[in-house]
């Protein structure tokens, strides 16, 4: 069960990272009220982050959910607290730690700074959904949940993969941009064009598909009609080297069917004596 969580967690990070463009360290922006619940617990939560989140790390925590912590007087959670990164919000007088973290992650509809945001505040996690590309953890009980991928993420990362695929057939400018995200080759790709004339959007799609591996996964399921062309002309490449095999085979054994049956009755025409005989000393070597 743990195991598979941390797969899909995976997969869901490598969506923030390929789609949303997050890298490591990931910024994890910690409210007062998670760093409470787990240190109440005794849960390490800087362990917890790193194995939910699965990479580098660097959480943080904003001015006005620290000074939510001194409220508190828990002093267990405010020396934790303390060892974080502060996340200057320029709140100069504390407001409400839920309306600090929004005012930091949502940028005009954008999480422009690229946070992870970990808060026991279901309230902010429900309008932080609504921002396309906040991966979301908080504490369930005693374990460390990512919440799945919003459906504002979840919109984003498909139209932002089908503007990859077909991007390049309408707009030649779309495709210029994918090829320089994906490493292609401009230059090869603009010679071969220009000497046969193959449609570009065919090259372009051609380029990424080899140095990595998970964008052609993720193309396999976005994209199925360039990829059942790929699959049809390997099946027929394959199909023509069966044929090509089969063709062999057979024709190999019926040289050898022709040549060693001419030859067996030329030896037998020939010389009947010398195969008997050879026949013999086969069995006197069994023999003895
Ligand atoms: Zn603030």
């Amino acid at each position: 069960m743990r195991q598979k969580r941390a797969k899909s967690y995976k997969k869901q990070m490598n969506v923030y990272h390929y789609t949303f463009k997050f890298r490591e360290p990931y910024q994890i922006v910690v409210d007062n009220e998670i760093v409470l619940t787990c240190s109440n617990a005794s849960y390490d939560i800087s362990k917890g982050l790193t194995r939910t989140i699965q990479a580098e790390n660097k959480p943080m925590i904003t001015q006005c959910c620290i000074q939510a912590l001194y409220n508190s007087k828990n002093q267990d959670a405010i020396n934790l607290a303390k060892t974080y990164e502060r996340r200057k919000c320029n709140h100069r007088e504390a407001i409400d730690p839920a309306e600090c973290i929004k005012s930091i992650v949502d940028i005009k509809g954008e999480n422009k700074h690229r946070y992870v945001v970990a808060t026991q505040n279901l309230d902010l996690r429900r309008k932080l959904r609504q921002v396309p590309g906040v991966p979301l953890i908080y504490m369930n009980r005693s374990v460390m949940v990512m919440e799945p991928l919003s459906d504002a993420s979840a919109k984003y990362s498909e139209e932002w993969e089908t503007k990859k695929l077909t991007g390049g057939l309408n707009d030649l400018q779309a495709g210029k941009v994918v090829e320089n995200e994906e490493g292609g080759d401009d230059g090869d790709n603009g010679g071969v064009n220009g000497e046969d004339g193959a449609p570009p959007a065919r090259k372009k799609r051609k380029g990424p598909k080899g140095p990595n591996p998970l964008s052609i996964k993720k193309k396999k399921k976005a994209d199925p009609v360039s990829n059942g062309g790929n699959e049809d002309s390997e099946k027929k490449n394959r199909r023509k080297r069966k044929h090509k095999k089969s063709e062999e085979t057979r024709g190999g054994e019926g040289e050898e069917g022709e040549t060693g049956g001419s030859k067996s009755d030329e030896d037998n025409k020939r010389q009947p004596t010398e195969s008997s005989t050879t026949q013999s000393n086969a069995d006197q070597e069994e023999v003895v």
